[in-house]
């Protein structure tokens, strides 16, 4: 499955509501949400289980990194891109990062 076919997939299962804010709030709110689950994972992971994961929580951790990419489809959709161009434009500003050698550092555009 690309990611472009799993957008179309997502978006069957989206609700919409009539308001577009309310929207771009839900998809936003759910997407931070869901990593959030994922950093909950790993704290107790670390807490309780002195970091050593195991296969269950392995499990569902993709699960939950399932969810952000749910998220993350359709509100790529809302700003009227598909996960293709995002994942592309991605790794075209990390490798120029790379080959200019300021991968590292700060700053949204370096
Ligand atoms: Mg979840």
């Amino acid at each position: 499955m690309t990611l472009n076919e799993y957008q179309k997939e997502a978006l069957v299962t989206a609700v919409f509501a009539d308001d577009e804010f309310k929207d771009l709030m839900h998809w936003m709110l759910g997407l931070s949400g869901e990593t959030g689950e994922i950093a909950e994972k790993l704290k107790k992971i670390i807490r309780d289980k002195d970091g050593v994961v195991s296969e269950e929580d392995r499990i569902e951790i993709i699960k939950e990194m399932g969810d952000v990419l749910w998220y993350l489809a359709v509100l790529a959709k809302h700003f009227d891109t598909d996960l293709d161009e995002v994942a592309a434009g991605n790794i075209k500003k990390l490798r120029s990062r790379q080959a200019r050698g300021v991968i590292s550092g700060n700053g949204d555009n370096r």
